[in-house]
């Protein structure tokens, strides 16, 4: 509290100073900017920067604003829940989001992100806000480009992008869901109910997002997502020449062509650009493969996550049964939680969603069922580990009138990017786990303003 009041004063006092020399811009008089969060999936810290691909034009956004060496993410280091804690500065288990595929055990139903149609409905999202709708809510308009989550709001942005339905999900009873996850496809998703379209090109959607920009009621806050290089980075692994040519794509057809596009436009000095991403990668192995069909009957527990984690939700009386057959030999390889017993610096404990044993293999190692059913042969590129463990860290780079320019900053907490936002946004924040006070020393002073207000 002390040091609170110290920093209030400091700041306060520099404030009156400057007011008195009228240096205060525009902007931060009104407390409002506009924000662009552009989110890059899989676009891992230490493959940019020319440490293994070439990102100039990321480079050039931190030169001419601020950028971190990484960023910490939350546990588990997967889409769905991180993109969910940028919007919401919440971690999993309290946003709800606790992973990208979890069950539900009031509402006795599976969530699966994406394409299936339990990820547009409302009833999995309703533990938080997302910061868009925040805004909306206090006056404001946004815009939203294909981010995880956002199509489950009954509420819509401002300005957004419809996905492709091939089923009409609000006609189905979620309970009869199960019968239309049929597998018909051989790539992901195994199936399709509802999809954004990701064969659009970066340019296109960007060009989409600078009309919203250049209309009469512009957005002050947009969200993009980008679903590359995720994809290349599975199928691949980390170290391969398709990572890296996806990695070098992004950063000249997202970064570079979403700058040069609003330098034309004459909005790049107005707006201030934050590029993120959701996690890196780390190679997993056919050779470096648990499975869980070595320990256990498989009519014994339902699955809802494999890969760099394994959620298992015994049946009824099966629990101790489970976990001692899981433990009674210890594997090196892997740790085996009761959800109580999950460690308390994850965050991921308190939610109905957790599941009843939690799998954590080591960084490298992965979880799967049964042997016949793997392939093995596709994972070479994973992440869901926790981030200290993994270094699975998220990119950082932001430019704009309301950040310095030229300044590396230390790494800091994904979740603090959201009252950062909020405050830029000139938006009273709900309740998060996020902290300005973290991240404030990379704004202007004159962004810093509001700060008086909260
Ligand atoms: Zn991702």
């Amino acid at each position: 509290m002390t040091k609170l009041l110290v920093r209030n004063t400091s700041v306060i006092c520099l404030l009156l100073s400057l007011s008195l020399h009228g240096i205060f811009s525009e902007a931060a008089k009104k407390g409002k900017e506009t924000v662009i969060l552009i989110s890059m999936d899989g676009m891992g810290w230490q493959y940019i920067s020319g440490q293994f691909a070439d990102t100039p034009n990321l480079d050039a956004v931190g030169r001419n604003g601020v950028r971190a060496k990484y960023t910490i993410n939350v546990v588990p280091t997967i889409t769905w829940p991180t993109h969910h804690s940028y919007v919401t500065g919440l971690y999993p288990e309290s946003h709800g989001i606790v992973s990208n595929s979890f069950w539900d055990p009031v509402y006795k139903e599976n969530f699966i992100y994406d394409y299936d149609c339990s990820n547009y409905d409302p009833k999995f999202y309703n533990a938080s806000e997302p910061i868009w709708l925040t805004l909306q809510k206090q006056g404001g308009r946004s815009g939203v480009y294909f981010w995880p989550g956002s199509s489950g709001y009954r509420e819509k942005p401002t300005y957004y992008e419809k996905p492709i339905c091939l089923v009409n999900c609000s006609a189905i009873d979620p309970k009869d869901l199960p019968k239309y996850r049929k597998k018909t496809r051989k790539t992901w998703p195994s199936y399709i109910h509802c999809l954004p379209n990701y064969t659009e090109p970066f340019t296109s959607r960007l060009d989409k997002v600078i009309k919203w920009l250049k209309s009469d009621k512009p957005p002050q806050f947009v969200a993009v997502y980008i679903d590359h290089p995720d994809w290349e980075g599975h199928e691949y692994g980390p170290q391969s020449k398709e990572y890296k040519a996806a990695i070098e794509k992004v950063d000249r057809e997202v970064v570079g062509y979403l700058t040069d596009r609003l330098r034309e436009e004459r909005l790049l000095e107005s707006v201030n650009l934050i590029f993120v991403s959701d996690h890196s990668f780390n190679n997993i192995s056919p050779s470096h493969r648990i499975y869980l069909d070595d320990f256990l009957e498989q009519t014994a527990y339902m699955m809802t996550e494999s890969g760099a984690m394994g959620h298992l939700w015994p049946k009824d009386g099966k629990l101790e049964e489970i976990f001692a057959n899981l433990t009674k030999e210890p594997n090196p390889h892997m740790k085996v939680y009761k959800k109580k017993d999950i460690p308390k610096s994850y965050h991921w404990k308190h939610n109905r969603r957790i599941p009843p044993i939690f799998i954590e293999p080591a960084v490298g190692w992965s979880i799967g069922q049964s042997r016949g059913n793997s392939n093995a042969t596709w994972v070479y590129g994973s992440h869901g580990w926790p981030p200290e463990e993994s270094h699975s860290y998220p990119i950082f780079f932001a430019r704009g009138p309301a950040f310095k320019k030229n300044l590396e900053v230390q790494p800091f907490s994904i979740l603090d990017l959201y009252p950062l936002m909020c405050h830029l946004l000139g938006i009273a924040p709900q309740p998060n786990n996020g902290s300005l006070e973290n991240v404030v020393s990379m704004l202007n002073l004159d962004a810093v303003t509001p700060l008086m207000d909260l």
